[in-house]
């Protein structure tokens, strides 16, 4: 018997948005392990809890999905059957459907952690090919609102700095994000940067207090929703002080006067006490920010998840805008994205509302040179249908199939019941994914197996807009294919040209084609180049070319006038549901340090369970003794919409009158008890449509 070589493969961790590089090695056996490579830009060898048990979870195939399965109805019993089965089955459906109720009644709900090629196939079928934009992606409940921030500001969706000018900052504001524990490679260089200059300042904004906090210079515990009072003010202190940079804002920007107006329509006094923090802390923000060479502003999703999201980021981006710290070492603001490839699904045009490399849906010239690129005679006009526009559209019978893809939307989106119940409505609902823990699959006409990371080769973009190849490692199990694959054979049956493609490096090239002469020109990048000269940040617009690690250094922004925007956000309010004397409680939700989403890869890990293995609420002592909780007691947490039941934790790391869950747990892994969305909000944000998951109004009672 010929015994096979021990091999290694270099790619990229599939959790957060960080983008650490691996090392992937296997053994003789076949068994692999991981390890942070060494050599790259991101982690240079540094891995997180969850980074470095990735291969306990690949190699765990006890819930894997194998081979396709369907039933002919809900109460028929799901039956095994071959790939041209399932996907004869469903081109029959799809065909049947559009052709009857036309394009806008099917819709494609995908994913952060598609990997581009992906992402291009998903869009170019369905914009393209089944004439719809009704394609969304998770990316919707995380991105969406610091893209509109970005478009809105600097005139187009793009991080404008690198992890590397995290050593060049000397000021850190990091607001409604806890990357200590849910962006932890980053964070350990931040920290490290810090404790070799002492002199660097990080504020903190978050209503808990949360181990980013611990070596924070300042901790501004604000009340959920008041962001925007707080940043004004922090721009009202710095603009009456005279610490704006007038030569930039003069040159580089437009529209200043008409937020300068409306940041001096509330005082400092005012504003701290609508955040219901201390003036004088407002004041030491602001001075901090002032006495900076480096201004960093990073955030995750307690500015996204909000009613106000996109206002909360403008307001925020527009501190780096007043002070000129954008385009420069160690400034600009930072959106920290929460999946590995949410950036690289917004190049494709990866949401429902965007087209491929940036465009936009709603430009004729626009729809009209993608039309041409993928030889379709047009592109519809239509705006598509965003993730909970999606659900809705199923409750009113309009949108009558649904595909979903490597997401579990049953647990991660809002006011889940109402999930439950649209998925319902549905009359075909197509699910792949990789395993069978995934919720979802309650409701699943057609169930398809995807092949997982490790099993496939493709690209990524990180949150510093670092393109990353990925290696295929393994074989998938059983029938399990990778999704490009799936896709392409899908569009193969329905008939359509364009999707014939000899391997994954070309689909890569067609996107980076069509890149070409935008913002985000990749046209110069192929898998060769990637593969020989590492990872690269965007654009690279020739071959050869390094890559572009800093953004705006020339200050011409992406907006008709080349100027950055500021707009006047004279409304700070939260437009959040209100609390109540019956439902007196603000609920946030967000991530705890070892688990990764709806659970179904992290939650495999016996080491990453050790760390909190079962669902809590965090409540102040004040309001737990209101409520005779003691630390430990089960308790009730409910509204209108639904209840969830788990231990209290008592502690003041969470502001008074705010309480906070985990979003992790789902219906399969705790029987519905746990399953933080049962509460969550439906509402949106007016531009961004992402949901306010940092606010719903509950009450908690002891069980
Ligand atoms: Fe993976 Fe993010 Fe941890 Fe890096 S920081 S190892 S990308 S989970």
């Amino acid at each position: 018997m010929t015994r096979r070589p021990e091999e290694s493969f270099k790619t990229t961790c599939s959790y957060c948005g960080v983008g650490c590089g691996m090392v992937v090695k296997k053994d003789r056996k076949g068994n692999i392990t991981v390890e942070g490579d060494k050599d790259h830009p991101v982690n240079k060898g540094m891995l997180c809890s969850k980074g470095m048990n990735l291969h306990y979870a690949m190699q765990d195939r006890s819930d894997r999905l194998l081979y396709p399965e369907m039933r002919y109805s809900r109460s028929h019993p799901y039956q095994r059957v071959s790939w041209d089965q399932a996907l004869e089955r469903a081109a029959a459906v799809f065909k049947s459907i559009t052709q009857t109720y036309g394009p806008d009644s099917v819709g494609f709900y995908v994913s952060g952690q598609c990997l581009t090629e992906e992402y291009y196939i998903a869009n170019k079928l369905v914009k393209g090919f089944l004439g719809t934009n009704n394609i969304d992606t998770n990316s919707r409940l995380c991105m969406s609102s610091a893209v509109a921030g970005y478009a809105k500001t600097l005139g187009e969706d793009s991080v404008p700095v690198s992890y590397e000018d995290i050593e060049l900052a000397d000021c850190f504001l990091i607001a409604g994000a806890n990357p200590a524990w849910c962006h932890p490679i980053l964070f350990r260089r931040i920290e490290a940067h810090k404790q070799a200059n002492p002199d660097v300042k990080l504020i903190v904004v978050d209503p808990r207090r949360t181990q980013t906090c611990a070596m924070a210079d300042l901790h501004l515990q604000i009340t959920p929703g008041t962001d925007i009072y707080l940043y004004n003010a922090i721009a009202r202190v710095l603009i009456e002080n005279g610490e704006v940079d007038y030569d930039f804002i003069t040159k580089h920007t437009e529209d200043f006067e008409k937020y300068r107006d409306a940041v001096f329509l509330y005082t400092v006094e005012e504003a701290a006490l609508n955040c219901d923090v201390s003036v004088n802390d407002i004041r030491l923000a602001a001075s901090y920010i002032a006495a900076s060479k480096g201004f960093l502003t990073l955030w995750a999703m307690g500015l996204n998840q909000s009613v106000i999201g996109v206002n909360k980021n403008i307001a925020l981006i527009s501190l780096n805008l007043i002070t000129g710290h954008i385009g420069k070492p160690g400034s600009g603001p930072f959106s920290l994205t929460g999946q590995p490839n949410a950036m690289g699904g917004r190049e494709v045009g990866g949401l429902a509302t965007m087209l491929a490399a940036h465009r936009s849906y709603a430009n004729p010239a626009h729809r009209k040179e993608v039309a041409e690129f993928w030889g379709v005679p047009s592109l519809s006009e239509k705006p598509g249908l965003t993730a909970t526009q999606m659900i809705e559209a199923l409750e009113r019978g309009e949108l009558k199939a649904i595909w979903i893809i490597c997401t579990n939307p049953l647990v991660s989106l809002p006011d889940a019941r109402r999930v439950e119940a649209a998925l319902k409505k549905a009359r075909f609902v197509v699910v792949q994914d990789i395993s069978r823990k995934s919720d979802t699959l309650e409701f699943a006409d057609l169930i398809l197996p995807a092949a997982g990371h490790f099993e496939k080769e493709g690209t990524m973009t990180n949150s510093e807009r670092r393109i990353s190849y990925l290696n295929k490692v393994m074989d998938a199990p059983g029938e399990a294919l990778p999704d490009v694959e799936i896709l392409c054979r899908f569009a193969n049956q329905m008939g359509f040209d364009g999707f014939k493609y000899i391997s994954t490096g070309d689909i890569f090239e067609e996107h980076a084609r069509l890149t070409k002469n935008t913002n985000l020109d990749i046209s110069g990048l192929t898998y060769q180049h990637l593969k020989e000269e590492g990872t690269v940040q965007w654009p690279v617009p020739q071959r050869g070319h390094k890559g572009t690690p800093r953004l705006f250094s020339d200050h011409q922004f992406f907006t008709p006038s080349r100027k950055a925007k500021f707009h006047a956000l004279d409304n700070p309010q939260n437009l959040s549901e209100p609390v109540t004397s019956d439902l007196p409680l603000i609920l946030t939700t967000g991530r705890i340090r070892d688990q990764w989403h709806t659970m179904t890869k992290t939650g495999k890990v016996n080491k990453l369970r050790q760390h909190i293995d079962r669902p809590f609420i965090e409540i102040h002592p004040h309001d737990a003794l209101l409520r005779n909780i003691n630390d430990g007691d089960i308790v009730e947490v409910d509204n209108f919409r639904g209840s969830v039941r788990v231990s209290a934790k008592v502690t003041d790391d969470i502001k008074k009158g705010v309480v906070f869950l985990p979003m992790h747990w789902g219906k399969i892994l705790q029987n519905d008890l746990a399953r933080a969305n049962n509460l969550t909000s439906n509402l949106v944000d007016p531009t961004s449509k992402e949901p306010d998951f940092k606010f719903a109004a509950v009450e908690v009672r002891k069980y």
